[in-house]
Formats: C-alpha cells, sequence, structure tokens
C-alpha cells in the first residue's frame, strides 16, 4: 500500500510464488519428470505406458516419446519437455539420458542450496563443468573411418538394442537396413564426410507378418492402389507425370445457376466436361508420361480415359511423398497440367502395384536419383510397428550423426565415468565456491553410468567402486555391459559405442535446462480465465 490506497500490480487472482519457494517448486516438477525417465534409460530400461485423453495406448522406453506423450502441466516440468525434444530434433538420440541427467543436476544444485550457495554460483560452476566436459570429449573420442561397414553396425546396434526390438534375428535383420539404406542415401562431401538427410528413408508401417519380415526398397513406396481396375499394374521405364492439382473439371466456387431447359443442353454440358478431361488426359499422354501421381482427386471420367491410354496412376499422395518422389524421380510437380512438359517428368526403372498383406502398395524402383529409400516394416501390431519405428529413426539419427563428425565414445556409462572423474581433478585444481558446483556436475554425470548398472541388475556401489578403480587405471572405456550384467574394462572392444556429437548434445541439452530452471526465482501464475470458472459453477449447479 501507498499513501494508504492499494496498489495492485498484477491481476486479481494471481498466483505468486517467489525466492527459494519458487525454486525448490520447480526443482520438485523437473525432478519427478526426470526421475520418471530413469527407469527407461539403457537396454534394459522399463516400458512406459501411456494413455491419452482419448484413450490410445502407447508403449515405449524412448524418452522423446514419453515426454512428448506425457501432458505435463507444470511449467518447470515443460522446461524440460523442450530439452528432449531440442535433442531429439538435434540428433535425434540421447533423450533420455538428456532429461535424466538433467534432473540429476537439479537433484545435486538442491544439496548445494541447503548449503546456503547461491543460484548465480551453481549456475557459474555448471557452465565451467560444460565447456570443462566438451573439450575432454574430444579428448577421449576415437576417430573412425565413416566407410568401416561394421562399425557402423555396432553404432545401429547399440541404438537398436536399446529398445524393445533389442534381439536376435530381428534386431540383426534391422541392423543390416538401416546401414544399407543409410549408405545408399548417403552424400560425399569435400571434407570427406559423407551428408545424410533421414528424411530421404521414408518408413512405411504395414500390419502383418512379423518385423523379421521388414525390407529395404529401393525406392519409394506409396501405401495408395492403381486407381483404376482397367490400369496397367506394372510399367517399365517409367515417365512419371507428378501433379498436385486434381484431375477434375473445377467446379466454381461460388453456387452458379445455369437454366437447362432441354436435353441437349444437359448432353452438351456433360460433354463439354469430358471434353475438358479428355484434353488434360490427351496432354498427359503427349509429353510422354506413362505414370500419373497424383496429390488431388482423379474423376472417374479422367481415370477411364488414363486407363484407355495405358497409363497407370495414383491419386490423393501425401505432399511429404510427393516431395521425396521429386527427388528421387528428378521430375518436378507441376500445379497445372498446361505447363507440363517432358522435362517435368521423373524417371524410374519399375513402376508397380504389389499385394503386402492383405493391401495393395505402389512400388516406385530404380530411381534416377536413387537418393531415396523406403523401409517397409511389418510387424504384429500397431504399437510394435511404432516401436520399431522409433528404434530405426534413432538408429538413423546415431548413423547420420557418427558419419557427419566421425567419432565415437565407449557407451554403458564409459564416457560419463572418465569425465566425472577429470572434472573432479579439474574442481580440486580451481578452488572456490564454484569447485562445489563442478563436483556435484561430476556427481550428476557419473549417475548415469550407475543407473544403468543398477538396471543390468548390479549393486550400484559395487559398480562405481569398480568403474572409479579402472577409471583411475587409465582405463577410459571402462563401463557397464547391461545386458551381461558386467563391469568392462573396455566398452569400445565390444562394440558398445556412441557417437561424441550425440553425448554432447546430451550434456548441452542438459545444462541448459538445468541452469534455466535454476535462474528462475518468481512464478507468477494468472488465475485461469473467468469462462472456464464459470463453467466449473455451471457444472455444479447440474451435479446430482
Ligand atoms: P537415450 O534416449 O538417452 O538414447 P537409451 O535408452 O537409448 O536412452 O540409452 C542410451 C544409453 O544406453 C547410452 O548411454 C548407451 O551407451 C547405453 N547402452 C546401449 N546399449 C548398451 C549395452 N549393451 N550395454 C551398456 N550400455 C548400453
Ligand atoms: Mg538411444
Amino acid at each position: 500500500m501507498a499513501y494508504g490506497v492499494p496498489v495492485l500490480v498484477l491481476k486479481e487472482g494471481t498466483q505468486r510464488t517467489t525466492g527459494r519457494d519458487a525454486l525448490r517448486a520447480n526443482i520438485l516438477a523437473a525432478r519427478i519428470l526426470s526421475e520418471t525417465l530413469r527407469t527407461s534409460l539403457g537396454p534394459r530400461g522399463l516400458d512406459k505406458m501411456l494413455v491419452d485423453s482419448f484413450g490410445d495406448v502407447t508403449i515405449t522406453n524412448d524418452g522423446a516419446t514419453i515426454v512428448k506423450e506425457m501432458e505435463v502441466q507444470h511449467p518447470a516440468a515443460k522446461l524440460l519437455v523442450e530439452v528432449a525434444k531440442a535433442q531429439d530434433a538435434e540428433v535425434g538420440d540421447g533423450t533420455t539420458t538428456a532429461v535424466v541427467l538433467a534432473g540429476l543436476l537439479l537433484e545435486k544444485a538442491e544439496n548445494l542450496l541447503d548449503q546456503e550457495i547461491h543460484p548465480t554460483i551453481i549456475i557459474e560452476g555448471y557452465k565451467e563443468a560444460l565447456a570443462k566436459a566438451l573439450e575432454e570429449y574430444d579428448k577421449i573420442s576415437i576417430k573412425v573411418d565413416p566407410k568401416d561397414k561394421s562399425m557402423l553396425k555396432e553404432l545401429a546396434r547399440t541404438a537398436l538394442a536399446s529398445k524393445y526390438v533389442g534381439s536376435g534375428a530381428v534386431l540383426e535383420r534391422l541392423i543390416d537396413l538401416v546401414v544399407e539404406a543409410v549408405l545408399t542415401i548417403a552424400e560425399p562431401q569435400e571434407d570427406g564426410t559423407l551428408k545424410v538427410d533421414i528424411n530421404n528413408v521414408k518408413i512405411e508401417k504395414k500390419k502383418g507378418e512379423s518385423l523379421l519380415d521388414t525390407s529395404l526398397v529401393k525406392g519409394i513406396v506409396l501405401d495408395k492402389e492403381v486407381v483404376h481396375p482397367s490400369m496397367p499394374r506394372r510399367i517399365e521405364k517409367a515417365k512419371i507425370a507428378l501433379l498436385d492439382m486434381p484431375l477434375e473439371v473445377e467446379k466454381p466456387e461460388i453456387t452458379a445457376k445455369i437454366n437447362i431447359t432441354s436435353p441437349e443442353q444437359i448432353r452438351a454440358f456433360l460433354e463439354e466436361e469430358t471434353r475438358l478431361l479428355k484434353d488434360m488426359v490427351e496432354k498427359i499422354a503427349s509429353v510422354g508420361a506413362n505414370v500419373v501421381i497424383c496429390q488431388k482427386g482423379i474423376d472417374d471420367v479422367a481415370q477411364y480415359f488414363l486407363a484407355k491410354k495405358g497409363i497407370l496412376a495414383v491419386r490423393r499422395v501425401k505432399r511429404s511423398d510427393m516431395e521425396k518422389l521429386e527427388r528421387a524421380t528428378g521430375g518436378r510437380i507441376v500445379s497445372s497440367i498446361r505447363d507440363l512438359t517432358p522435362e517435368d517428368l521423373g524417371e524410374a526403372e519399375l513402376v508397380e502395384e504389389r499385394k503386402v498383406g492383405t493391401d495393395k502398395m505402389v512400388f516406385i524402383e530404380g530411381c534416377k536419383n536413387p537418393k531415396a529409400v523406403t523401409i517397409l516394416l511389418r510387424g504384429a501390431n500397431d504399437m510394435e510397428l511404432d516401436e520399431a519405428e522409433r528404434s530405426i529413426h534413432d538408429a538413423l539419427s546415431v548413423l547420420r550423426n557418427v558419419l557427419k563428425e566421425p567419432k565415437i565414445v565407449g557407451g554403458g556409462g564409459a564416457p560419463e565415468v572418465e569425465l566425472a572423474m577429470r572434472l573432479r581433478e579439474h574442481a580440486r585444481a580451481r578452488g572456490g565456491k564454484e569447485a562445489l558446483a563442478i563436483e556435484a556436475y561430476a556427481d550428476a554425470l557419473e549417475e548415469i553410468a550407475l543407473i544403468l548398472a543398477e538396471s543390468a541388475g548390479l549393486d550400484p556401489l559395487d559398480a562405481r567402486a569398480q568403474l572409479r578403480a579402472h577409471h583411475e587405471k587409465g582405463l577410459i572405456n571402462a563401463g557397464v555391459d547391461v545386458i551381461q550384467g558386467n563391469v568392462l574394462e573396455d566398452m569400445v572392444k565390444v562394440n558398445i559405442i556412441d557417437p561424441t556429437l550425440v553425448k554432447k548434445q546430451v550434456l548441452k541439452s542438459a545444462t541448459e535446462a538445468a541452469t534455466a530452471i535454476l535462474k528462475i526465482d518468481d512464478i507468477i501464475a494468472a488465475a485461469p480465465p473467468k469462462k472456464e470458472k464459470e463453467k466449473e459453477r455451471e457444472g455444479e449447479k447440474f451435479k446430482f
């Protein structure tokens, strides 16, 4: 109150929490989210069953999917969700680790807050630890040859095996497919690395048979049938017109009234429509196309004329598929038939409709530019297909990352333990209050390895003692083999490896999230909109 007059800065009903209370509330919310993911980490990670508000069920242990599907309410927890999404978009893997690590960093920060260390000091310490850790990652990384196929396979294995498809013949099959897919679409760069755009790998899911029947098609597969029964089902040396306009006579936008007074007029009207469609088809045939792939609809009459010309046509194809076809066949998407020229046509060795399970699909193979492939996923049910798709996506990302920056580190917590050790040394040498935060950062990192050990059924304290002993002896790649359930001296030797790029991004994402949350000392929450409240009250009235 100033001069006895109340000063209202915030709207009525606004809730405000400040200082340490605000900070603790945020930390708690973020930690709860991160602890949910803790048990999903690594190849022995447990699945989460997510039920959305429509009752649809997703079963997964993919961190990115879990946080995306969870309907998180708390603003601080939402911040963590954003980080997971960013990690996923940036490198496509390491999401669970990033969220769990962010939670651990906050947990350790809380201990420091208890010791009256100011959040700014913690933030400074964490930032310094991050910079140091990134530097050390470069030192402990192993350079690899991007052309080494067996190394690529092992990387794909580490990524795929940490998900639900993880075993036996299915795993081997998927590893081969993923590596082959990536190598097919990789484009050599001037600096000797390979550029991979994983958008050029299309994953088409089709229920039926089993994951073992999954195949790689060097080309594009469309989940569509040929539109007309009397069209050819197979065209060799295809010349493909890609259209994003309907092969229909456009209906006028405004309702036009046509006065028809005689049967002749009706006939003339219909004939005119037919003539227009016939002209369109004539034009398509005249430029030499024998396949039409259309993003929009194709009128029955147009279908009939196309069939008569021996042209195979597919309609209502997704825009993203049209774009892939454009790249793969070297054609150009045309919006007006009038502008269609022979140069706009794409080329493929073969366009063919095939039966896959109980459905028909159209295969476009032997493309002019074979830089687009389709993984045709088969599986018993939607949940299995979805989880397989997610793990393939992770594996594709991992390969893209290592081809972009051909460096790897050991998996199974090896680099985390090594970096923790180096950070502690750094903290000791440096001194000051920030050193406490750097040590906290080291503890958080080391705990990632311990969570993996725990998931393997090991006693975390024993595992920590063993891991520390190995690393102190200079075994920088000592880690936990989660599948076998033991501590190994060299993870690289058993081919449990991760790309350095992913690991570095994990640290960046997690640190960013934790420091962002530590910076907040005031939560000002607006009151829910009036309407909602009124509605609630309305609801009360009618409750019995
Ligand atoms: P994220 O979403 O963070 O990628 P994952 O569930 O894929 O989470 O787990 C990744 C972690 O699991 C990495 O630290 C990786 O090194 C480790 N990992 C994967 N396979 C193995 C294995 N066979 N033994 C030990 N650790 C493994
Ligand atoms: Mg992973």
